[in-house]
């Protein structure tokens, strides 16, 4: 996905760099067409004034003195090609260099002139055997008037940058169409696929054309190209990165837990524990199950880890909590002695405003605090035993009991059993399932014992399963447990039937309570 995302970058970058690039081009271009034009303006003025000033001066005649002052005038305006001076109908009465009439192509009549904005000059092409020239006419009265015949050509060479000349073809045509002045290396015919740029001039009839082919703007001034595409590929690694974590949050395992709080999917399954001598049901824990949208359900051990780990469990927690304590309200308000476990992890005992929500959740249910047992794992090390203590303390104080979980599978053993502060200790499965055949066991859980006696706390055992598991157990002064031999972890329904069966056999058998009645 990341280099999807560079690669759709660089050809976005490519293609951006391309048009910054072209913007670029452009503009440069439509500058040197604006040089191109003004440097016309520039010209014509030029002319003009040149004629002004002859005019000025006592208007020029035919006569030799006149020729030789006038000739002295182009020979000081190198753009001035020639004068001549011009009946009103535009016909030639004499020219500076007479000779060059003989050059003429043709000559403009009046009426294909074309007047400035002013309307002080007219503008004329003239077409010469040794090239183009623009004829700038000025009146001197309304009989004659004076022609400047400007050489422009020569004024454009230079306008175009040195890597295009030979690519490119500066014009200027009068608004009648007709050309006056060009620069241009190559033979009209043989340009190739070009763009043009034109500007008209606001005072003059004169529109100057920049035309450059395409593959030589395709190589000029591409400096610009490679930073951008830097940019462009830097940009997409970035964005990819973002895609992968946007992606991230709507698929896999993290998303699917979130989708599933969202569905309120983690559903409290609830098992029995019970008094190991009576067989009297003292209450049960509740273990979590995600009843997925498909019907599957799946086991705690597949989910819990990793809502741990992705700050899940908070929020999966009381979700459970709410439904247990919803569930289980009618019995807990008729039964004050019956009690609820949840299984706590240690991380979100220490959470900040654990407590406080703890308490508003079971107050919110009408549940007693007294009948809330909080379970903490020893499987890992509580990191901070003294704060946990802390915690422990302020939750029995409020009246909650809190149950040491996995005792003797733990991690820091039975320093942490009295650190904490606990009511009652859990004796993990895994002692119990060994009980029966290994010595070693039988003395740890009966020495377990005597250490929760000592420190005023209660016995529980998990996972039994058989009988002898349980005579086992109560040798060793276990009072109570939980397990398969009585009852597996339920859905609400079906606990509610485990119970009510029960409550009909205690109802209609005989009440003495025995360890063989048990199973
Ligand atoms: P745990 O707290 O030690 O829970 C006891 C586990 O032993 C439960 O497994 C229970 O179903 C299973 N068990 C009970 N009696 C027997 C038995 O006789 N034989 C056998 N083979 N197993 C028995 P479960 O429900 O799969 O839960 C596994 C663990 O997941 C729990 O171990 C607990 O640590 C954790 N867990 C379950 N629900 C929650 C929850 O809501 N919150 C948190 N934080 N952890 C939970
Ligand atoms: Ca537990
Ligand atoms: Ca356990």
């Amino acid at each position: 996905m990341v280099a999807a995302s560079v690669v759709a970058f660089v050809a976005g970058g490519h293609f951006a760099a391309g048009l910054v690039i072209q913007g670029q081009q452009s503009r440069q271009l439509k500058e040197l067409t604006d040089v191109a034009l003004r440097r016309s303006e520039a010209a014509v003025d030029f002319g003009a004034a040149t004629l002004k000033e002859l005019v000025r001066q006592g208007a020029p005649g035919c006569d030799p003195a006149s020729l030789q002052a006038v000739r002295l005038r182009v020979y000081l305006r190198s753009a001035v090609k020639d004068i001549r001076l011009v009946n009103r109908d535009g016909s030639v009465v004499c020219s500076a260099y007479s000779e060059t009439l003989e050059f003429d192509n043709g000559w403009a009549e009046r009426s294909d002139m074309l007047p400035s904005r002013d309307g002080r000059v007219l503008l004329f092409h003239v077409d010469q055997i040794n090239g183009i020239a623009l004829g700038v006419l000025f009146d001197i009265d309304d009989k004659t008037s004076l022609v400047a015949i400007l050489g422009i050509d020569s004024s454009m060479f230079d306008i175009m940058p040195a890597e295009l000349r030979a690519h490119s073809e500066v014009s200027l045509r009068l608004n009648n169409g007709s050309e006056v002045g060009q620069f241009s290396q190559k033979p009209r015919g043989e340009f190739a696929q070009a763009i043009s740029f034109t500007s008209s001039s606001p005072r003059y009839p004169i529109t100057a054309t920049v035309r450059v082919e395409r593959n030589a703007l395709a190589r000029w001034h591409t400096d610009s190209y490679w930073p951008t595409m830097l940019i462009a590929a830097g940009l997409g690694l970035a964005f990819g990165l973002l895609l992968v974590r946007a992606a991230a949050k709507t698929e896999g395992p993290i998303a699917d837990i979130d989708k599933g709080l969202a569905r309120r999917e983690f559903k409290p399954y609830y098992q029995p524990t019970f008094d190991l001598r009576t067989g009297a049901v003292r209450g049960c824990e509740v273990l979590a199950r995600w009843i997925r949208a498909d019907g599957s359900i799946v086991p705690p051990l597949s989910f819990i880890p990793l809502a741990e780990t992705s700050g899940r469990i908070e929020p999966m927690t009381w979700q459970i909590m709410e439904t247990a304590l919803g569930e289980l309200h009618p019995r807990l308000r008729d039964d004050k002695y019956f009690k609820v476990s949840f299984n706590i992890v240690p991380r979100h005992l220490m959470s900040e405003g654990f407590v406080e929500t703890l308490r508003r959740v079971v107050a919110g249910s009408k549940v007693s605090a007294r009948q809330v047992v909080l379970e903490v794992t020893e499987r890992a090390e509580l990191p901070d035993l003294e704060k946990a203590a802390a915690v422990v303390k302020q939750l029995r104080e409020l009246g909650f009991r809190v149950a040491m979980d996995d005792v003797g599978v733990g991690h820091s053993g039975l320093s942490q059993m009295k650190g904490l502060g606990a009511n009652t200790i859990k004796i993990d499965k895994f002692f119990v399932d060994t009980i029966t055949q290994d010595g070693a066991a039988a003395t740890i859980v009966g020495m377990l014992v005597r250490l929760a006696r000592d420190l005023q706390m209660t016995v529980i055992a998990e996972g039994i399963e058989t009988t002898e598991q349980l005579q086992a157990l109560v040798a060793c002064g276990v009072e109570e447990g939980q397990g398969y031999l009585v009852s597996p972890p339920l859905s609400f329904a079906a606990f509610n039937e485990f119970l009510a069966r029960r409550e009909y056999r205690a109802l209609t058998e005989d009440a003495v309570g025995s360890a063989a009645r048990v199973a």
